[in-house]
């Protein structure tokens, strides 16, 4: 026999002991899917399943021949239509803005707003008064201006949609003056270059980029100049010899120019910082107080709510964006105005630091860190207690971090046991740091403490 055609028969009878479809949906481990999906979701599974072994048997792979185990891997394929891909998870990083975890947890009054408004109806462009149609602007509208000390302010879907915004309305076809030092990447390939490209503005980039003076702003006007565009270094710092005009001194040759006076802010933090042994972070009411026509911040980054894109500044401005056609476009749905009007008014009412939580994890005292850290190794009855620095994270505060006090656990492989973690339900997040994996209390939520402990208690009984 040639070899090629040796190697058919041998295809030939591995192929002939793959079962038919029938024969692999009439199996237990199909008949609660075939409850729940349409017969032919289910057959299609077990044809794919079974093409799939075909492949590899062909292609001298391995591959399962047995009924059950095709049903297995078809129903397998099958969970991402029954079970939610997104859930909720466990942050022990310590990372208090995590971005690739949902940037910040809600508040209660915020969650519960959310949920009310999400499931029911709602006034949400409708003016109980008169009872004719209102204005979904006007929920938080107030709220803004009380927060910001600012004339005007609106809301779309979230910061680097208020940037693009503000320019296309403002900018398209015209100049925008940018320092080097702050033309950058602010994550995920949101590019400031890119944002003012997309929206028709022409970046005219001034200084360099560890200094740039208000008189280099000065000589790059032209008549062309639409804006000036302030953008601050929420996700890295450049430190030593490096100089920035103050937005005071930018207002001064905005007047000059004729020109608006645009400012990113990322964070959107509303607290004095200092407050919390970490570094100034400039706040939206310092940029509004030092005359910016408009003024950028997240929603969900050190303001703490849902995600959001808020702009704040003088009425003008403010009423040529509520007016403009894109407003429809990138507006804020009833959910999330729900959570950031809860959220603002926290703020409002002076309870931000009780109230909203990335505020309470910032703020939380590091003998009630210790407290809970030692609670989980006495549960545990492994682990040490170790001093550590929990990240404020997330495009805020960049290198700025709070002392905590955290359970390290010596591993020979301790990324084996961060992904057992992660494989956890629920899943719990912890990191790696010198080869221990260190779970910090600071993230993990008020009645999550309990979770931590059985998933280490599972996860370590079942570690190699
Ligand atoms: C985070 C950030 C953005 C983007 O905000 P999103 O709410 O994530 O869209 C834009 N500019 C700055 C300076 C930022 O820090």
């Amino acid at each position: 026999m040639s070899h090629s055609a040796h190697e058919a028969t041998k295809h030939t009878a591995k192929l002939r002991a793959l079962p038919s479809v029938d024969r692999v949906l009439a199996e237990p481990a199909l008949a609660e899917l075939l409850g729940r999906l349409s017969r032919g979701e289910v057959t299609e599974a077990v044809r794919d399943a079974i093409s799939n072994a075909r492949g590899a048997l062909i292609s001298d792979r391995s591959a399962a021949t047995d009924p059950g185990e095709l049903a297995r891997l078809a129903a397998q394929s099958l969970l991402p239509l029954l079970e939610p891909s997104l859930r909720p998870v466990i942050n022990a990083t310590g990372v208090v803005i995590h971005t690739n975890l949902g940037r910040a947890p809600v508040s209660e009054a915020a969650e519960r707003a959310m949920a009310r408004t999400a499931s029911g109806y709602s006034n949400l462009e409708y003016d109980l008064e008169s009872g004719s149609r209102g204005s979904r602007a006007g929920h938080l509208e107030s709220l803004l201006c009380a927060v910001s000390g600012a004339q005007a302010g609106v809301a779309v879907n979230n910061n680097a949609a208020a940037l693009y915004f503000a320019l296309n309305a403002f900018c398209a076809g015209r100049e925008v003056i940018v320092s080097r030092g702050q033309a950058v990447e602010i994550g995920g390939g949101f590019r400031i270059p890119d944002v003012l490209r997309q929206s028709g503005a022409r970046l005219v980039e001034v200084g360099t980029t560890n200094r740039t003076r208000a008189q280099d702003y000065a000589d790059a006007v032209s008549q062309d100049t639409a804006a000036i565009l302030r953008v601050h270094s929420s996700n890295f710092r450049i430190v030593g010899f490096t100089e920035e005009p103050a937005l005071a001194e930018l207002r001064g040759v905005a007047n000059e120019a004729g020109a608006l006076l645009i400012d990113d802010l990322g964070s959107g933090c509303l607290l004095d910082t200092r407050r919390f042994g970490l570094s100034y972070e400039p706040r939206p009411q310092d940029s509004a107080a030092a005359g910016a026509d408009l003024v950028l911040f997240s929603g969900d980054k050190l303001l703490g709510g849902p995600q959001a894109g808020l702009i704040v500044g003088r009425s003008e401005s403010i009423d040529q964006l509520r007016r403009h056609p894109l407003m429809r476009a990138l507006r804020l749905d009833k959910a999330a105005i729900a959570g950031l009007a809860a959220t603002l008014r926290h703020y409002v009412i002076g309870e931000a630091v009780e109230a909203v939580p990335v505020w309470r994890m910032i703020a939380a005292d590091i003998d009630e860190l210790d407290a809970r850290a030692r609670g989980w190794r006495d549960a545990l009855g492994a682990g040490e207690i170790e001093d550590a620095e929990s990240p404020i994270g997330g495009g805020s505060l960049p290198a700025e971090t709070r002392p905590t006090r955290v359970l390290g656990l010596a591993h020979p492989h301790p990324s084996e046991i961060t992904r057992l973690l992660r494989e956890h339900d629920p899943p719990v997040i912890a990191r790696v740091e010198h080869g221990r994996l260190l779970l910090d209390p600071r993230t993990v939520l008020p009645g999550e403490d309990g979770q931590v402990i059985e998933a280490l208690r599972d996860v370590i009984g079942a570690a190699p």
